[in-house]
């Protein structure tokens, strides 16, 4: 197994790719397919100021590295969810990244800005953990770009989880989750644009480039993850991938270019103010806002919080 291009011996296989390159080689061809893929899909003028959506992990954190080597000005959010020492852990090593690289972090934490954690939020609005965070996650981070002055946040979802995302999406259809399937969500007003710079990388390179660069990272998954079902599609696709090399990537690019330009007829939800936070909603009140509201009525009921206590939308960010 030797390096295509300067034929020293190989550090990663690349087998879908069908060659094999040195640590040198791929850690340069790992950053130009990112540059690559920003351009193709138009996800960020040169330059342009980037709030990267920060957890600790190795896809988040390689995508920070990358971006910074490409130059953007790229601010690093991470949200501190209070999932015990799993999310004290998390801050550390984003915290540590940071400071080696003098990159500005900026933090939200759910308890001080709103009171409670995932653990309690979840118990007090009676939904699972997984479906409260991920409502506050989008909520916030994009809460957060729109009023810093961003007009993209960038995430590292890699390959793995787009191809399981859409696995899912086509077990129970919805046309409106897959037309939202894609590298990019371009920017409405209230709403910043999402782009996934990684998303044609599957998670075994990422982790090859994390590796390679000796970035560290938190290397525990959630606990709350534990059982999800995007594990059980990830682990069917790569059953599939192991077979039949390449699969993933035919997957949802086949999907990508020449199925959902076909659903894009599908009329735009319209949307509107949130009445609490001025948000896009489809309805009168967003669900962050009145998933907050309840919990904050059950919240006192049980006496956890004071008969004035009243939700707040607005994040407190603290910039490092
Ligand atoms: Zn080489
Ligand atoms: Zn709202």
């Amino acid at each position: 197994m030797v390096c295509k291009v300067c034929g020293q011996k190989a550090q990663v296989e690349l087998r879908s790719r069908g060659f094999s390159l040195c640590k040198e080689h791929y850690l340069e061809w790992f950053v130009k397919e990112t540059e690559r893929a920003i351009r193709r899909h138009r996800m960020l003028q040169p330059g342009e100021p980037v709030l990267v959506a920060v957890s600790g992990g190795k896809d988040s954190l390689a995508l920070w590295d990358v971006l910074w080597q490409l130059g953007y000005k790229a601010v690093g959010l991470h949200l501190q969810l209070g999932i015990g020492a799993y999310s004290e852990r998390s801050l550390q090593v984003t915290q540590a990244f940071a400071q080696e690289r003098a990159l500005e972090l900026w933090v939200v934490d759910l308890r001080q800005a709103y009171g409670f954690g995932v653990p309690e939020l979840a118990e007090l609005s009676g939904r699972v953990a997984c479906s409260a965070c991920g409502l506050s996650k989008r909520y916030i981070i994009n809460q957060v770009a729109v009023e810093g002055g961003f007009r993209v946040v960038a995430t590292g979802h890699n390959l793995d989880d787009e191809a399981a995302v859409l696995f899912g999406n086509l077990l129970n259809p919805q046309e409106d989750a897959l037309v939202r399937q894609g590298p990019v969500l371009p920017e409405r007003p209230g709403l910043a644009a999402r782009v996934k710079p990684f998303f044609r990388f599957s998670e075994r390179e990422v982790l090859s480039y994390t590796l390679l660069r000796e970035i560290r990272y938190l290397h525990e998954e959630c606990p709350n993850a534990k059982g999800a079902k995007s594990l059980l599609y990830k682990e069917a696709l790569n059953l599939v991938e192991r077979e039949m090399p390449g699969a993933k990537l035919r997957f949802l690019e086949g999907f990508l270019d020449r199925i959902r330009p076909r659903l894009q007829g599908a009329e735009e939800v319209r949307l509107q103010e949130c009445e609490r936070c001025g948000y896009p909603t489809t309805g009168a009140v967003c669900s962050f806002c009145r998933m907050w509201d309840a919990v904050y009525r059950r919240a006192k009921k049980r006496r956890l919080l004071p008969e004035e206590a009243e939700f707040q939308p607005q994040a407190l960010v603290v910039r490092l």
